[in-house]
């Protein structure tokens, strides 16, 4: 699915550390192709890649300390904003009633049923809806409008050998005397775009006031239903679209293109056959989901820079104070091991670099042993390594899978790096800019 390939994607990415603009480019490459497969339209995903290189390419992502997280970021900021941007668009209830919504698309799109699952909706909201059967081309549409309307509790106005506009008509002054606040038009759909459908949608506005023009597209059209759309929107003049069928669509290409096609918002997502299977469409959620939610959207918060610099700012600090321990050696090692390289400590405090020994921490292996051997010691230990007896060492070596000598070797080059953090708080100017000792 595109959520898998994406996925992939930045996962070669976040393999590299820092990122060469050859990177980027190759991922955004890949980044196409993946959104092309997922019937994403062509001009759509070439503007998209567009946008994305150009701040991907950008100081702020080539000179962050994670440089794969900030273009995953960059990513899901530009899905959600090619959809609509943060907010969700809703239908505006008139204070002077009826509020009429007009539900148009082809046949088999989903307009009747999600006539029912919108009253449904605006019951529960408190709203007093009535479901109109203005499709009259078949008797068995009427039929279904009347079963579905039944199984939301919603009124269904109907009326035998009236034309459609006329029906509309009809239905409206229904509603004012029956106190419907909502009026919600069911009507014919074609195979195709015709003009004889426009026509009728056309005369039917032109009778009663709509308020809200929606199209109802089948998500699992792709391109096919973002093209109905655009046709749609010329003829007819839309306020927003209902993309059904969500729920079967796995490649997700319509909910990207139909906004950008169309500068039409997808108001509500169809997400199965129950009156109940109805979303209000959240664009920032649907690029989270697209993005393979859980472990990316974790990544894009790790990638908050400032949170890391106030991790490191927090240590620094402690450093000072001379409470550095085990424990925020741990931190700093995660730091490491997240950025791929020198440290959000060592960065703030380039005196540091050549000191410790940071070749020996950066070699991934050591990482992990590092890691083990300090979660394998007890609080009271992390805090003060020095109480650390020789039978205390064979069993931390024996908790982490070490040896003796590797405990030894991380307890040494503490020692270092607090005896500098000592000199660092009697003399900080000798850890000026310039670096240590001059
Ligand atoms: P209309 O011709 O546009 O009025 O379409 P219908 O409302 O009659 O729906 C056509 C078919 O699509 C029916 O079998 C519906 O149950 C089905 N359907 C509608 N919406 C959804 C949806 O969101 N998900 C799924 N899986 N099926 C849907
Ligand atoms: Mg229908």
């Amino acid at each position: 699915s595109l959520s898998d390939k994406l996925s992939s994607v930045f996962k070669k990415l976040r393999g590299k550390g820092k990122l060469t603009e050859q990177d980027i480019k190759e991922a955004m490459r890949e980044v196409r192709m993946a959104l092309l497969e997922a019937d994403v339209n062509y001009k759509v995903a070439k503007d998209f890649i567009a946008d994305v290189t150009q701040r991907a390419m950008g100081q702020e992502v080539m000179e962050s300390l994670t440089p794969a997280q900030q273009v995953i970021k960059i990513v899901n900021e530009e899905l959600t904003r090619l959809m609509g941007g943060d907010e969700a668009a809703r239908i505006h209830i008139k204070s002077k009633p009826p509020t009429i919504i007009m539900m148009c698309g082809l046949q088999g799109a989903g307009k009747t049923t999600h006539c029912a699952k919108l009253a449904k909706r605006f019951l529960k909201e408190g709203h007093r809806p009535l479901l109109v059967a203005c499709d009259i081309y078949r008797p068995a549409a009427v039929d279904q409008l009347c079963v579905v309307g039944a199984q939301a509790g919603a009124p269904v106005f109907k009326l035998d050998g009236a034309k459609p506009e006329e029906i509309a008509r009809r239905a409206v002054m229904h509603a004012k005397d029956h106190g419907n606040d909502i009026v919600i038009l069911d009507t014919a759909g074609r195979l195709h775009v015709d003009e004889e459908l426009m026509a009728e949608l056309g005369r039917i506005k032109q009778t009663v006031p709509v308020d809200e023009t929606l199209l109802v597209i089948d998500a699992m059209a792709g391109q096919d239903a973002v093209n109905v759309a655009k046709s749609f929107g010329e003829s007819t003049g839309l306020d927003g679209v209902i993309l059904t069928k969500l729920d079967g669509d796995t490649r997700g290409g319509s909910a990207l293109s139909v906004r950008a096609v169309t500068g039409k918002p997808i108001k509500f997502a169809g997400v199965g056959e129950k009156l109940d299977d109805l979303e209000v469409f959240h664009p920032a959620r649907m690029a989270s989901r697209i993005l393979g939610m859980g472990d990316v959207l974790t990544l894009i918060e790790k990638a908050q820079d400032t949170a890391d610099a106030k991790k490191a700012e927090e240590t620094a600090r402690r450093l000072m104070e001379n409470k550095f321990d085990m424990n925020d050696m741990l931190d700093q090692l995660a730091q490491l091991k997240k950025m791929g390289g020198a440290g959000a400590l060592v960065s703030m405090l380039p005196g540091l670099a050549g000191k410790v020994d940071m070749d020996e921490i950066n070699e991934s292996k050591a990482f992990v042993h590092i890691e083990a051997i300090i979660q394998s010691m007890t609080p009271a230990e992390r805090e003060k390594p020095s109480i650390i007896d020789p039978k205390r060492k064979r069993r931390i070596a024996a908790g982490s899978g070490t040896k003796v000598e590797d405990v030894n070797r991380l307890l040494r080059q503490f020692e270092q790096m607090s005896k500098m953090m000592k000199q660092l708080k009697k003399n900080p100017k000798k850890f000026g800019r310039g670096g240590f000792g001059r």
